[in-house]
C-alpha cells in the first residue's frame, strides 16, 4: 500500500521513520523544495510542487496512492486544501496530523491575532523592539512599520519586503531556553510576536518571554478543511494508516 506523506515537518519526518519499517506500507515524503538544505525523511522523497489540485490528483493516480498523510506545517494553508480536495476527489483516504497547539501558562502576556496584518497593528501599541519568529513567509505584512526595530529570524532568509530597521538572525531550532533568554536581553527585545506552530523545538521562546515579562502576538492558525480526521502524533497517523490497510484486506 503506497502512502504520500506531504512533509516538512518534524512529525513527518518521525512518521516516515517509523512506518518505514512496517509491512506492507510504501511509503513516499513530499517536499515543497524551498528550504535550501532541509533534513531529508527517511525512504523515498519527491520535492516539488504538484501542480495545484488537479495536478495532485494526477500524481496520485499515476503512483497509485492509497493513503495521504498531511504532515505539514499547520501554516501550510494551500498545500492542505489542496490534498484536501484531491483526496475527496480522487477518493484516497487522508489524514491530518498537527501538532498540539500551544498553551498559554501563568505569567504569559499573549495576545491572539488571526493573522499576520493584524499582529503588525498590535505590536504598535506593545513594545519598539520587536522579536520576529514567523518564519521566511509573511514578513512583508511588517514592512510598514519604519517605527519599530526587528530582529528578524528564520532558517532561510525572507521572501519579499522586509521593515527598513532590522537584523537578520539565519538559524534552525532547537533553540535553548538560555540562547532564547540571551537574545531577549541581548536586543532588549519588547514584543515577540510568533506563529502558533506548535511542538518543543521552538518553544523556549515563550518561556525566555513568560520570565521577562514580555508581551507575544501569538497568530492563530488557519483553519483546516472540513471533512478529513485529525491526529496529533506520527503514532497515531501510523495507527490510522494500519487501519486503513486492515480494511483493505
Ligand atoms: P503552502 O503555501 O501551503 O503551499 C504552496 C504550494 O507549495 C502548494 O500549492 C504546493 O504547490 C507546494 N507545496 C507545499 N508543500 C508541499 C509539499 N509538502 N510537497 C509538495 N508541494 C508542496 O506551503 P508553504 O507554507 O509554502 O510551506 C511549504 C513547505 O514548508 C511545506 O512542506 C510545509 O510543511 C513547510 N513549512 C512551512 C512553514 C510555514 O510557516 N508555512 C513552516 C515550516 C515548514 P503545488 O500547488 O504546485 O502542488
Amino acid at each position: 500500500m503506497r502512502v504520500l506523506i506531504l512533509g516538512g515537518t518534524r512529525e513527518a519526518r518521525e512518521l516516515a521513520h517509523i512506518a518505514s519499517g512496517e509491512r506492507g506500507l510504501e511509503i513516499v515524503s513530499s517536499l515543497a523544495g524551498r528550504v535550501r538544505a532541509p533534513s531529508l525523511p527517511e525512504g523515498a522523497v519527491r520535492v516539488g510542487g504538484f501542480g495545484g489540485v488537479a495536478g495532485l490528483r494526477a500524481w496520485l493516480a499515476a503512483n497509485e496512492v492509497a493513503a495521504i498523510v498531511d504532515a505539514t506545517h499547520p501554516f501550510a494553508a494551500v498545500i492542505t486544501a489542496n490534498a484536501a480536495a484531491a483526496a475527496r476527489i480522487s477518493d484516497v483516504p487522508l489524514v491530518h496530523l498537527r501538532r498540539p497547539r500551544w498553551v498559554e501558562r501563568t505569567g504569559d502576556r499573549w495576545v491572539r491575532v488571526p493573522d499576520l496584518l493584524t499582529a503588525a497593528a498590535e505590536i504598535a501599541a506593545r513594545g519598539e523592539r520587536v522579536f520576529l519568529t514567523i518564519g521566511r513567509q509573511g514578513v512583508d505584512a511588517f514592512a510598514g512599520l519604519d517605527r519599530h526595530w526587528f530582529l528578524i529570524r528564520s532558517i532561510d532568509p525572507p521572501e519579499g519586503p522586509l521593515p527598513p530597521r532590522h537584523e537578520l538572525l539565519l538559524a534552525r531550532g532547537p533553540f535553548t531556553l538560555e540562547d532564547e533568554a540571551r537574545l531577549l536581553a541581548g536586543h532588549r527585545i519588547d514584543v515577540l510576536v510568533t506563529k502558533d506552530s506548535g511542538g518543543d523545538q521552538t518553544e523556549a521562546k515563550l518561556a525566555a518571554a513568560r520570565a521577562a515579562g514580555i508581551p507575544v502576538v501569538v497568530v492563530d492558525r488557519p483553519a483546516l478543511p472540513e471533512g478529513a480526521p485529525v491526529v496529533e502524533s506520527p503514532e497515531r497517523a501510523l495507527k490510522w494508516l494500519r487501519d486503513i490497510r486492515t480494511r483493505r484486506g
